[in-house]
């Protein structure tokens, strides 16, 4: 394939990457959007491979890695659950981090690219800055899926004179990158890479470990962006400019979706990224899961009553969160949904923008049960309307619907904006124990004279309620 024609697919590529986040912003057209995103990535892979850059000694190298690396992804796509999926993309995140610094050891020590002056400035300040950012990503992400999938506790680690230790580390980075420039050759610049190499994977642990698990959303959408910025480094290094537009695209994009989560949780982005947000002040948060104690008396109910005060309420909002996912229980929400509108009670759907372990979770589920998206709500279309529901019924929801995030200063999620589900005439929380949600902070939700609890596995209670709703 020629240069002008490789430049052709790519440009084709990138218009096929900016239609592809445009269908991503909205659940109707997401589809499309993944469509878009799937094809303008194969033409960019075949762009490359048959490009005028790999002779055919490399077509060998690259199909057999194509192979692998595309048999893992596919297995991993298959198996990975729903409810894994935040742990799956936080992975990936760290794949690109790693990438970036193996493709800038491996552009460092590469005797076929002879550069002289500005040029060779350049291209080693362009394999410095990726392997940095590529450091940070690849630890920080690491850290994210530990955080994720409760092997490390949601608890910030709060290492004395932080920020001291941030400060010194990037004065650190920045004399051994004047090391690196001012190196004769590339035995003497290998040492300062190394050394910084290393001080950007403790930054990236030491960063992720200092945000409080009620952050976590913000760091998911901010490793996203860091990936975006680490491949488009790559992109520079590799003198790739589909690599670069594609790497801006995702950076730029998890940049402002790190931005939007920031708004929805009332935080501000500096002061989650320092690290330790929701830990001051008042009690120190739970670990996620542990039960709370009891703080009053709560009104359990059985899934008949609540098949009761559902079929006799005129309006009912539906709060779905984590807990729907685990116990996959969206389809049997919708059936229950459709039973209660053919029986003429108006039924909406509350989506918070934290709700569940990834942006979008909620809507993703929903959509996968054929929910119609126009009786799916944002907060911010429906906080107010819970006052004029009959029934709030929270399936599997905690942190996003705790009003002590509203009322105790000193809470650690406080100041985050929540679904206020006990303005409802009456809240049912179905959840299978007293347990705390992701944030570990106690719920008084629960105690609220009209809120009742039905305890169990959301799917088991939700086909029984449907069961009596039917009967
Ligand atoms: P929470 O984690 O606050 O609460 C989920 C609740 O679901 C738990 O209290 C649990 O209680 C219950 N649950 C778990 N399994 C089941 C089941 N099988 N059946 C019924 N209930 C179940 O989730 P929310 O959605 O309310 O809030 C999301 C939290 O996750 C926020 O703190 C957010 O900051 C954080 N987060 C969000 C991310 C995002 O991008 N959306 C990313 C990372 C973190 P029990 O064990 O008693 O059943």
């Amino acid at each position: 394939m020629s240069q002008s024609l490789a430049t052709v697919a790519y440009l084709g590529a990138a218009i096929l990457f900016i239609l592809s986040l445009g269908g991503l912003s909205n659940p109707e057209t997401s589809r499309r959007g993944n469509l878009f995103g799937m094809i303008g990535m194969a033409l960019a892979v075949l762009a490359t491979v048959f490009g005028p850059r790999v002779g055919p000694a490399g077509i060998a190298w690259i199909v057999g890695a194509l192979v692998i690396g595309g048999g893992i992804g596919l297995y991993a796509a298959k198996v990975v659950k729903m409810t894994q999926m935040p742990e799956l993309v936080a992975l990936m995140h760290s794949l690109v981090g790693l990438a970036a610094c193996l493709v800038g050891f491996a552009s460092y020590v590469d005797t076929s690219i002879q550069l002289q002056g500005a040029e060779k400035v350049i291209h080693e300040v362009e394999i410095y800055v990726g392997i940095l950012i590529g450091a940070v990503t690849f630890s920080g992400s690491l850290i994210a899926f530990g955080k994720l999938n409760g092997k490390i506790g949601g608890k910030p680690l709060l290492l004395p004179a932080r920020h001291w230790l941030n400060l010194v580390a990037l004065l650190v980075v920045i004399w051994f990158g004047k090391q690196f420039l001012a190196a004769p050759d590339v035995q003497s610049g290998m040492l300062p890479l190394m050394v910084m190499t290393a001080i950007a994977l403790l930054f990236g642990v030491h960063m992720v470990m200092a945000i409080g698990g009620a952050d976590m959303p913000v760091v998911v959408s901010m490793l996203n962006s860091y990936s975006g910025w680490a491949a488009a480094a790559t992109g520079f290094m590799l003198s790739n400019d589909l690599l670069i537009v594609t790497g801006a695209l995702v950076g730029s994009s998890g940049a402002i979706l790190s931005y939007i989560m920031c708004n929805a949780m009332n935080r501000n982005f500096i002061s989650v990224i320092a690290g330790g947000f929701g830990s001051g002040g008042g009690a120190p948060a739970a670990k996620a899961g542990d039960a709370a104690a009891p703080q009053g008396e709560v009104v359990p109910v059985s899934s008949a009553e609540t098949a009761d005060m559902l079929r006799e309420a005129k309006s009912v909002i539906i709060v779905p969160g984590y807990g729907m996912a685990v116990a996959q229980a969206q389809h049997t929400v919708y059936e229950i949904t459709q039973t209660l509108r053919e029986k003429g009670v108006q039924v909406r759907f509350a989506i918070h923008p934290v709700a569940g372990r990834m942006p979008g979770h909620m809507n993703v589920l929903l959509a996968e049960a054929k929910v119609p998206y126009d009786i799916v709500m944002e907060m911010d279309e429906i906080n107010e309307d819970f006052p004029d529901a009959d029934v709030a019924m929270v399936i599997g929801a905690n942190d996003i619907v705790n009003p002590s995030a509203l009322e105790d200063p000193a809470s650690p999620i406080a100041g985050m904006p929540v679904l206020e589900v006990w303005k409802a005439k009456t809240s049912i929380v179905m959840k299978r124990s007293m347990a705390s949600g992701y944030a570990g902070v106690d719920n008084p939700l629960f105690y609220k004279e009209n809120n009742r609890m039905l305890f169990g596995d959301a799917k088991k209670m939700l086909d029984e309620v449907l069961g009596a709703l039917k009967g």
